[in-house]
């Protein structure tokens, strides 16, 4: 990996060891070419592979050693510099946390970067927010404004320096500069000092401030004070997601949340990534911060900034992103002014260019693994690595909501960062962007270009407007599982769990509950959740009321009328001239689908246990229905699977929904209700793995879609599996949700091109 001072690493330990030669590399790795007697270069492999003489970001995965013939004496060692020719992919890295060496520096009087708020070195800082074009030289990045001072040129220059070609180095007096202005923008100071300890009276007061981070900006406000937070949720019209929260140490996060070895590591690593981490019952953090849920999101200070504003005694920030409702995060200071004038009081800003906005990884704990829920800063453009090269470069368009895109190349597959959800106008138009800049980084020209299957999403009429590609459509729920092989260098078949919201099936209805066999090249629906009747198409994934009456009018066919279930939808949707539109809708099939969405089933049960009947933001309900599990319960409902000749298997939940109506009628509390609901899933969901190990002698099972980001359930039904001898596959770098699903197409439309070749 580049940027990560692997090659000066090794040019220090081979001129310690007196031995000459070269270093340079490729798209395949790092070649490093010795001369000098063997028992050297044997001590120098063994120092490599042992890792102390490497920097912290670097990992070697293998490494093979060859004998070649002298051709020429070398009589120093010397690093070859990269030419931009065919190594676009390797030059450009992820976004680092600022390192214990810099922490430490920054607090160190006499040093000349002494409290520099952009302190960095080659084991930390901005890179992938930072650069325009490739190679990866300050020239072209967005730190090509500022003119290295001779102390910070002098490191820069130096081999045996941390800050040896760290391309964003600076100081205060040739670097960037932080200056805090009103919610106006008039200045309010420009010294550092007093933009510092300004920041953090505004904070403690209670006030909203805008702060220019790495990515993009921050929204901050003191986490423990209820009506701050409250005006924060208001004014960025986001009325119920949950907040994000930083602290500047671990003992301090252990205080709010419980922190597992597991999570201190993860929250303490270069990435920095926002860790979801069980709730502390007697937090003093403020409701308003997460409701609805059992968790917290909280990340550590990783940009030194952070680490000054926290040294000013701030306990705990929500720091959300900037930006309004599902807009783009902002990252332009004339952009923020604008649109976060009426939501901070005040902006602390600086003059360092972001060029890419990214946002904070999401991440939490499945089965002690950590699987992100977004994939971004600190994570992008690490590329998943293939075994067999794309024989022709493809763009995959990904889906449209939590929208990435994926370009295949070589051996790479490379995710863009979370993008948004593509309905809304701004975040589209940041697509289109979006895919142009990077194919320009990474120097792609696809002619083959992948896509959902669904003709009305804004990615798959981009894919089809796009000429001179060739199109692969690519159907939802074949694209998650294929994700997750990618991602396991596997290319399948195996048993295929893919459960979610919805997804355009091959056969025009929306699935959402699928046992697929599936490879990289194929797949069959070997069975599905047994489809029940949406109506009103788009309102359907918000409005709990419609899966809830889809789900009676299948359980009770034609003893279902409005009457008999008054008393459970006047709770869930009291408005009967809504009911009754909805009920014909369902008779007669007016603007309704079928459906064997699950995620939908989750919301019609959270809304029956009166957990709310609206889905603000997507799986609202379905985490309020999980964060009310009653634990330690091990009962199950009752549910059926139906084999009818020549058609998938049928998942029939008919019986289930008459035992919950039962259970609501007898007051069982809500807890037992939804612990029941979730085993009764993950125990009909291993049935139908059964029933496909059975047919089609397969053991190896790989679960994805958006209804596995929840943990209860995919812990359960993954311990399930393994007792059940299956050997199961989950993500590792990518989301199970539709974050994912470019991955998988990215990697279907390599498999398909390179067998046609
Ligand atoms: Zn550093
Ligand atoms: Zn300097």
């Amino acid at each position: 990996m580049q940027g990560v001072g692997f090659r000066p690493a090794v040019y220090r330990l081979a001129c310690r060891l007196g031995l000459s030669g070269i270093v340079y590399n490729d798209t395949k790795g790092v070649t490093v070419e010795l001369q000098g007697e063997e028992e050297k270069i044997d001590n120098f492999l063994l120092r490599l592979q042992s890792g102390t003489d490497m920097p912290p970001l670097a990992e070697i995965k293998s490494c093979k050693k060859v004998d070649i013939d002298v051709i020429e004496t070398e009589d120093k060692f010397s690093i070859k510099t990269s030419d931009s020719q065919g190594t676009a992919l390797s030059q450009v890295t992820a976004d680092i946390a600022t390192c214990p060496d810099c922490i430490h520096e920054m607090a160190e009087k006499g040093d000349f970067r002494y409290e520099y708020p952009f302190i960095n070195c080659t084991n930390c800082g901005p890179r992938y927010s930072i650069v325009k074009t490739i190679p990866y030289d300050r020239p072209n990045t967005t730190m090509s404004e500022f003119a290295m001072c001779n102390r910070c040129a002098a490191q820069y220059t130096d081999v045996t320096d941390r800050r040896f070609h760290a391309q964003p180095v600076a100081c205060g007096t040739c670097g960037p500069r932080i200056w805090l202005t009103d919610g106006e923008g008039n200045t309010i100071t420009t010294q550092t000092n007093k933009t510092i300890t300004d920041t953090a009276s505004l904070l403690r007061a209670g006030k909203v401030v805008a702060i220019k981070g790495i990515g993009g900006f921050h929204l901050a406000v003191d986490a423990l004070n209820d009506e701050a937070v409250k005006r924060l949720r208001e004014r960025k019209k986001r009325d119920h997601k949950p907040f994000a929260m930083m602290a500047d140490s671990i003992e301090k996060i252990k205080k709010y949340a419980i922190v597992s070895e597991s999570a201190e590591k993860l929250l303490k690593c270069p990435q920095s990534p926002i860790v979801l981490l069980p709730k502390r019952k007697d937090s003093p953090i403020v409701p308003s911060v997460a409701e609805g849920v059992n968790t917290f999101g909280f990340m550590l200070c990783y940009a030194p900034l952070h680490y000054l504003l926290f040294a000013q005694n701030l306990e705990v920030l929500v720091m959300t992103s900037g930006n309004i409702s599902d807009e783009p995060l902002i990252c332009k200071n004339e952009q923020g002014l604008k649109r976060l004038a009426r939501v901070a009081d005040a902006f602390l800003m600086h003059d360092r260019e972001i060029y890419r906005q990214v946002d904070d990884s999401i991440i939490h704990f499945i089965e002690h693994n950590p699987i992100l829920l977004r994939r971004s800063r600190g994570y992008v453009p690490t590329p998943i690595l293939i075994e067999e090269n794309c024989r022709q470069e493809i763009l995959a368009a990904g889906g449209d909501l939590k929208n990435t895109f994926c370009f295949g190349k070589q051996n790479q597959l490379i995710c863009s960062e979370h993008i948004g959800d593509l309905e809304d106008a701004e975040v589209y138009h940041h697509y289109i962007n979006s895919i142009e800049h990077l194919r320009k980084l990474f120097e792609v020209e696809p002619k083959v270009v992948a896509c959902d299957l669904h003709p009305g999403y804004l990615s798959t009429q981009h894919a089809l407007s796009l000429s001179d590609t060739k199109v692969i459509q690519v159907q939802h729920h074949w694209a998650h599982i294929a994700s997750v092989l990618v991602e396991h260098g596997l290319d399948g078949p195996v048993i295929g769990l893919s459960c979610d919201g919805t997804g355009y099936g091959t056969d025009g209805a929306i699935w959402g509950c699928e046992c697929l066999i599936a490879s990289l090249d194929g797949f069959e629906r070997f069975g599905h959740l047994a489809y029940y009747t949406l109506a009103g198409a788009d309102a359907a994934s918000k409005e709990a009321i419609r899966p809830v009456m889809g789900l009676l009018k299948k359980t009770y066919r034609h003893d279902f009328n409005l009457q008999k279930f008054r008393w459970l939808l006047d709770r869930i949707d009291a408005e009967v001239n809504k009911q009754q539109i909805i009920s014909e809708q369902l008779k007669k099939e007016i603007n309704a689908v079928e459906t064997s969405s699950l995620g939908r089933v989750f919301d019609a049960v959270a809304a029956m246990l009166g957990l709310g009947s609206y889905n603000h933001f997507e799986a609202q309900l379905p985490m309020a229905l999980e964060a009310v599990i009653a634990s330690g319960n091990e009962e199950n409902y009752d549910f059926e699977l139906k084999k009818i000749a020549g058609k998938p298997l049928q998942l029939d939940l008919c019986k289930m929904i008459v035992q919950i109506i039962d259970d609501i009628q007898k007051d069982t509390p809500g807890g037992i209700i939804s612990a029941k609901f979730h085993n009764t899933i993950a125990a009909s969901i291993l049935e139908a793995a059964k029933a496909a190990r059975e047919s089609k002698n397969l053991n190896t099972v790989a679960l994805s879609g958006g209804v596995f980001c929840n943990r209860y359930l995919t812990n359960r039904l993954i311990k399930l599996l393994k007792k059940n001898d299956f050997t199961v596959l989950f993500h590792r770098n990518v989301p199970a949700n539709d974050g994912g699903i470019s991955l998988g197409q990215a990697a279907i439309a390599a498999k398909l091109t390179n067998s046609e070749l």
